[in-house]
């Protein structure tokens, strides 16, 4: 029947490996939890799918017609079992399979058809393998992951909190990983931020660091979780929901607060009973003027995440072309632009030492751009000392990681740059 009598997927384990994994409790980096996971991860690399059973390889490739034939001939192995001796169940055998084959052959690559057929046939969605990772971690913890059949496994009721032998949940490994998709679907089943690993690290305590694109995700779903709401949460008509998908629909921006955006003017009249009871017009008091300077940045415009995951050896997007642009004079005066205001970097710092640090940092200049680019420029604190001052005392009591703020704001001209400074937008994804 199978095509091996001993399917082990070409994996072994070896005495070391089981005297870590069988330690009881979570393991610490330090008690061998590192070494653990480089063991496991050496031995991965051996890992070859012809050796698994037939109805393995079968899920591996995600034949959805051959899966259904052996289970309905009873040729299937019991589908709560496991293979190799990691102890794979079948949907975390699909999940590899869905990260590592390039070429599908005709009939196969149906992944998501297949671990629905999997998990209603009776295939749990959460059997932990050696090192208590479930199928759920798998599908999340890689920059290839298909965030798609991670939301198959939670619709399914697998656990988005299962502990693996290093007391991590699935949420961590994306994070690190910089996944916006797989961040987004285990916020969206409620992962929890607060669970401390073995080594006492707490996922909810450093997200903002890890890029501006997983911390807008992060905190859109937290918002959403304590029924609060920020402007411009989503890039959507703030009446009929209708998403700005980047080309046919242009959202126009309600001229008084510039903050709600509408896809039609009709939406517009239509919002505006609800919205006049938040619209706040740019007046004196909640702006500033900054007088901008096109001086060289000395470098591109970067997110300190990407270099924190360079340096943390982690993969990361490449630089798209438009970001290399430097500080340079605006082509165009939009009445109505989003800007992201950047505060000088001082570290990894608690909000108070940030706030304490404020003085000192404030010696350099900070950095605010549009998403596309089209307006990058430094404002300089002996430019304008008052206004540097206020701005940066809110981007630090209230901004994301104290580091950096969104806002509304109108070009006047090349050397006057309003920003609406009383109300901070939601994290944009830049
Ligand atoms: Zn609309
Ligand atoms: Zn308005």
């Amino acid at each position: 029947m199978a095509a091996q009598d001993n399917p082990d997927g070409g994996l072994t384990v070896t005495s070391r490996m089981r005297e870590l994994y069988e330690t009881p409790g979570y393991l610490a980096t330090t008690r061998g939890g590192q070494e653990l996971r480089d063991l496991y991860q050496l031995n991965s690399n051996k890992f070859n799918a012809s050796k698994l059973s037939s109805f393995g390889l079968a899920c591996y490739v995600a034949q959805l017609d051959e899966v259904g034939r052996m289970i309905v001939t009873g040729q299937a192995p019991p589908l709560n079992g496991t293979e190799t001796p990691y102890k794979f169940s079948y949907a975390t055998i699909l999940v590899a399979g869905s990260q590592r084959i390039v070429y599908t052959p005709p009939g196969s690559g149906k992944f998501a058809e297949t671990l629905k057929l999997l998990l209603s046939k009776g295939c749990p969605p959460d059997v932990p393998d050696i090192c208590l990772y479930t199928a759920l971690h798998h599908a999340t913890m890689n920059h290839n992951s298909r965030p798609e059949l991670a939301r198959i496994l939670l619709e399914h009721a697998s656990n988005v909190n299962y502990l693996n032998k290093y007391g991590s949940s699935a949420i961590s490994a994306a994070l690190l990983s910089g996944h916006v998709g797989a961040v987004d679907i285990l916020m969206e089943f409620g992962a929890s931020l607060d669970i401390a690993d073995a080594d006492g690290f707490v996922p909810g305590n450093s997200f903002v660091n890890y890029g501006p694109q997983v911390t807008a995700a992060v905190t859109k779903w937290l918002r959403k979780r304590s029924g609060e709401q920020a402007p411009l949460d989503e890039k959507k008509c703030d009446f009929c929901g209708k998403k700005d998908d980047g080309n046919q629909l242009k959202l126009k921006a309600c001229s008084a607060c510039r903050s709600a955006r509408y896809c039609s003017a009709a939406c517009q009249r239509s919002h505006w009973k609800t919205h006049k009871t938040t619209c706040k017009a740019f007046t004196p008091s909640n702006t500033v003027a900054l007088k901008p300077s096109y001086d060289d940045l000395g470098g591109p415009v970067m997110p300190i995440a990407d270099f924190r995951r360079r340096a943390l050896g982690l993969p990361t997007d490449a630089t798209p072309a438009h970001h290399m642009c430097s500080a340079h004079q605006p082509a165009a005066f939009p009445k109505s632009v989003i800007v992201k205001i950047q505060v000088p970097y001082v570290g990894d710092m608690s909000r108070e030492d940030q706030v304490r640090f404020a003085s000192y940092a404030s010696q350099s200049p900070m950095l605010v751009y549009t998403k596309k680019r089209d307006f990058v420029c430094q404002i300089k604190r002996p430019d304008n000392p008052a206004a540097y001052d206020r701005v940066a005392k809110i981007i630090r009591e209230k901004g994301v990681g104290a580091a950096k703020g969104y806002f509304a704001a109108e070009l006047k001209s090349a050397d006057e740059l309003i920003v609406k400074v009383g109300e901070l937008l939601a994290e944009q994804p830049f």
